[in-house]
């Protein structure tokens, strides 16, 4: 079969043809369900496809989990918790951390493969995921030493408190870092003592499973399950099982709310990471150069599909010229396309539906009067026609109030605002629900302090963006979040205390 035109130029069916054959190498065996360490059909017998975004086409069908599945799994979940995982030392957990990150590292070239497919981020940004994934699997290996009861003595008084596993938990992931966030639910949940039951995204669930063929053997039956499926159909039980004494869950707000309204019923402790709408401050004395690099990654990165994506840019009038001018050309020079290619800076959205919503932004900021400096569209690019592409894209001119600025797009779109009144713009960059992470580029250290307290989020960046070193916790303020992951203090996120008092004649 010909892979290029005739003058060798890229094509549609030529993209079709080097995905296909990535996908042979690297698509599991095994799409069912994972519970009790076996490979299991949905109770339905029904199945869904993924589809591979670049090109439209199907990835795979994968099993369809329902209420019944989400019984067996938690059941499952917590035979192995009583039989097995309660009775484990911590050393026995971190070896199994560490042996579940060396596999990971053995096979990053095809986990990170496997995730441009399902997902459309670029190799370049999968590999870094699957560096991410094992990173967090050995930090909580580490971590698992650095939390631990206490006692508490004085003349007559002698208690201790004593941290416990919940048991189960029910861990609901979406599809913007599919392997990153399993890591980040279940590195933690299982240092601190946890069984699982995992509910990757219905769009990316391919690298979850391919990941459970490779930690097969490492994991004791029981310890991780996962339900694949639909938010509805899979994520609503899960998160109303009486079983599941914990709930963690990435995703939009809006679902987060659903989510806790549903662990309301059972009184669930809940830890939430939701959206953002992060503000990105730059002061009159950046270097513009070095503010474009920094802006362009905060926004672009990942095609958008972040929740700390940078995503308004309030920069001093002083430097707003050169740095448009510079964002312009960043934006202008990106190349879209085939996420396999290395070339590739940006690729496609993970699916339509999400294109659309973007769209449906853009069309809703061109009606309140938004100028577009660059991007807007799909680009202009036969070849890309099958997949969900959209050009990297910047906006001014919108009030702050308007629902393009308020609410989490999710895609690859600045919006931008001038400033020279240092107090008018913290109040707008605070003026939404949100408060994920920000950022402020400057090079004076007190302005970088001053900025960086002011900004009413998690998570903030100087002079760079999106770097998560684990340690650092990570969580929202506001309608982001409650509770923070990626630190050892996640793992008190995952175990509740218990006092023991000791009556003393
Ligand atoms: P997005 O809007 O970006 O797709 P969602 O918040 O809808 O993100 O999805 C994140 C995760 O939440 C996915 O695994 C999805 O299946 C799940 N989910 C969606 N709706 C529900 C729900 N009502 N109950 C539980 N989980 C849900």
């Amino acid at each position: 079969m010909s892979t290029t035109s005739d003058d060798g130029a890229e094509t549609a069916e030529s993209i079709r043809s080097r995905h296909r054959e990535a996908a042979d190498d690297v698509v599991p065996e095994h799409t069912q369900l994972y519970i009790g360490g076996e490979w299991q059909d949905a109770a339905s017998g029904e199945t869904f496809d993924t589809l591979n975004p670049t090109t439209g086409e199907v990835l795979a069908s994968v099993a369809r989990g329902g209420e019944a599945d989400v019984d067996r799994a938690v059941e499952a979940a917590r035979d192995a918790y009583d039989e097995e995982w309660s009775e484990t030392s911590r050393a026995e957990r971190q070896a199994i951390l560490t042996e579940i990150a060396d596999r990971v590292e053995e096979h990053q070239e095809e986990l990170a493969t496997l995730e441009t497919l399902d997902n459309g981020k670029t190799l370049m940004e999968a590999r870094i995921d699957v560096e991410g994934v094992a990173e967090q699997f050995r930090f909580f290996a580490g971590a698992t030493n650095s939390r631990s009861g206490h006692t508490r003595d004085e003349p007559g008084v002698h208690g201790e408190v004593i941290r416990e596993p919940y048991g189960v938990v029910g861990q609901i992931i979406p599809w913007n870092f599919p392997l990153a966030m399993a890591s980040w639910k279940l590195a933690p949940a299982l240092a601190a003592g946890n069984c699982s039951v995992l509910k990757p995204a219905e769009q990316t669930p391919l690298s979850v499973l391919r990941f459970l063929e490779i930690v097969d053997d490492v994991v004791p039956d029981g310890v991780v399950n996962v339900v694949t499926g639909y938010g509805e159909e899979a994520g609503d039980p899960l998160s109303r099982h009486e079983g599941v004494r914990k709930l963690a869950f990435t995703g939009s707000t809006a679902v987060g709310k659903q989510i806790m309204r549903n662990a309301a019923e059972n009184v669930t402790d809940v830890t939430l990471e939701l959206g953002g709408k992060s503000p990105i401050v730059v002061h009159a004395d950046a270097d513009p150069e070095e503010a474009v690099g920094v802006i362009a990654m905060a926004i672009f990165a990942n095609t958008g599909e972040c929740c700390e994506a940078g995503s308004r840019l309030f920069v001093h009038e002083d430097v707003a010229e050169p740095i448009l001018e510079g964002l312009i050309g960043a934006a202008e020079g990106m190349t879209v396309g085939d996420p396999l290619k290395e070339e590739t800076d940006v690729g496609p959205k993970v699916s339509q539906e999400q294109v659309e919503r973007t769209m449906r932004y853009l069309e809703s900021a061109k009606e309140g009067g938004a100028t577009f400096l660059a991007g807007g569209d799909a680009p202009d690019d036969e070849a890309l026609a099958g997949g969900c592409f959209v050009t990297p894209t910047l906006v001014e001119g919108l009030d702050h109030d308007h629902e393009a600025v308020q609410e989490e797009i999710f895609g690859p779109v600045l919006e931008v605002f001038r400033w020279d009144d240092y107090d008018e713009m913290m109040e707008l960059a605070n003026d939404v629900d949100y408060g994920l992470a920000g950022g402020v580029i400057t090079n004076d250290l007190e302005l970088a302090d001053r900025t960086a307290r002011d900004i009413e989020a998690g998570y903030i960046w100087v002079n760079t963006w999106h770097e998560m070193s684990p340690g650092l916790p990570y969580g929202g303020y506001k309608q982001s979040g409650i509770g923070r992951e990626l630190s050892v203090e996640t793992l008190d996120y995952y175990t509740q205390a218990k006092s023991v008092k000791y009556g003393l004649e």
